[in-house]
């Protein structure tokens, strides 16, 4: 099946006589008629649903529909991004280890990695995606467990090299971490580059209308952990879980499984069937949402570069963006909605300008079908200094633009009346 196929057809597939559409199981807990079978369950070895803390046939429909969309074996939905991030992270790496992260980085992800992890003894170091190889390797140590990076950075909008990156990863032995929350699976499948695991805030794109917040964690089933001597927790058997070894029980799937069974009963950071019902409606247009979010987001960039109010544009899919090369070879089929510019005159002129905004709305989301603008100097990334700001790829100048899918034309008379109103 094609990707297009795929948002519509993959994960609920109704028997004779079943609901055509999926169904939202809003229940906690689930009956069987013995509890040997009950005891199988939750030995791993037989299939179905106890509690949905741990799985739920609706979020299960939704989990194998993006597994099929990313091309992993298993994917595993959280209540948030912050969740997926989090458990993706802790499923590797515990205190005492490394990770190695793009200091472009999410803000959200940055404070949860670089501030509260940091207090349970995990540490991380940020580098600069666009250095070389070698320059890469140097920040690499015995007790480091993971590399990660974004696709497109959300606000700094660089695009990885995907590959450089997994190289870096492969060439010691470490899983590569890609968080795909901008470019979606219909512009980018990072595992096609080398990603071995793939996160998303599936509260932007995904579910596409800014109704239902949630994440969710793919798993290639390409990473090799069994008797890889950086992972000892996925070779020797977890005495919480049954005395299951994961790599040796589990295959290609022991990641997404010590995920879901060790780290997501701990933490229950769980999403609502309801909220995965939702993102299930959202999933089954990404397909044509993302190359029209592409396609308006390139004409507003055209527009701006030419604007007189605008000091600099940041749209890694203008034919001018320093990105143009790893956006022909990562993103050739748009590259997504977000777009960051410079307002002439810093911070007032800013404010001014998104006052006068009519038709985009200023809120913190991004990423759903409704234009919207933020300026993170002053509302999502006010905790960082201006140094961390500008390490981060942000200037205190810097508008951020999410362009959605209403008419092109529209969009631009807005931004036009509000940038000669400054
Ligand atoms: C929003 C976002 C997150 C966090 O997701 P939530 O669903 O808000 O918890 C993580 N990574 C990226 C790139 C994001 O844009």
């Amino acid at each position: 099946m094609k990707i297009e196929t795929k948002c519509i057809q993959e994960g609920y597939k109704p028997k004779n006589g079943e609901p055509r559409v999926l169904p939202i199981y809003q229940s906690t807990t689930f009956k069987y008629d013995s509890s040997d079978y009950m005891g199988k369950l939750f030995d791993l070895e037989a299939d179905g649903f106890f509690y949905t803390r741990l799985a739920n046939p609706t979020v299960d429909c939704v989990e194998k529909k993006i597994a099929s969309l990313e091309g992993g074996v298993g994917a595993m939905l959280t209540s948030s991004g912050q969740a997926a991030t989090l458990i993706a992270v802790m499923t590797i790496a515990k205190a005492g280890d490394h990770i190695i992260y793009s200091s472009t980085v999410y803000g959200g992800t940055f404070n949860l990695l670089g501030v509260t992890l940091m207090k349970f003894g995990l540490d991380v170091t940020f580098v600069d995606p666009d250095l070389e190889l070698e320059e890469l390797q140097k920040y690499v140590r015995p007790e480091t467990k993971a590399v990660l990076g974004e696709t497109i950075a959300n606000p700094a909008l660089n695009v990885l090299d995907i590959e450089k990156f997994a190289k870096l990863a492969h060439n010691n032995e470490l899983p590569l971490i890609v968080d795909n929350t901008f470019a979606t699976p219909v512009l980018c499948r990072p595992i096609e580059f080398g990603a071995d695991i793939v996160t998303h805030s599936t509260s932007k794109y995904m579910d596409g209308h800014a109704v239902s917040l949630g994440g969710v964690i793919v798993d290639s089933g390409n990473f090799i952990w069994d008797g890889n001597k950086n992972f000892p927790d996925f070779n020797t058997p977890d005495e919480s879980y049954h005395g299951k070894a994961y790599a040796r029980d589990f295959g290609k799937s022991a990641f997404i499984i010590k995920a879901r069974a060790q780290i997501m009963r701990d933490l229950g950071s769980t999403p609502s069937p309801m909220n995965a019902f939702l993102l299930n409606l959202g999933l089954e247009t990404l397909h044509l949402r993302m190359p029209r979010h592409s396609s308006n987001a390139l004409k507003v960039a055209q527009y701006l570069e030419k604007n007189d109010n605008v000091s600099w544009i940041n749209y890694p899919g203008l034919p001018s963006s320093k990105y143009k090369k790893l956006v022909d070879k990562y993103l050739p089929y748009g590259a997504s909605g977000v777009i960051s510019f410079g307002v002439k005159g810093g911070r007032e002129a800013c404010t001014k300008f998104l006052d006068s905004l009519k038709l985009a709305a200023i809120v913190t989301h991004v990423a759903d079908a409704r234009t919207c603008a933020l300026h993170p100097a002053s509302t999502t990334h006010r905790q960082l200094t201006d140094e961390q700001l500008i390490e981060g790829g942000i200037s205190p100048d810097l508008v951020r633009l999410s362009v959605g899918i209403e008419n092109v034309d529209d969009i631009i008379a807005d931004l036009d009346q509000a940038l000669k109103n400054i």
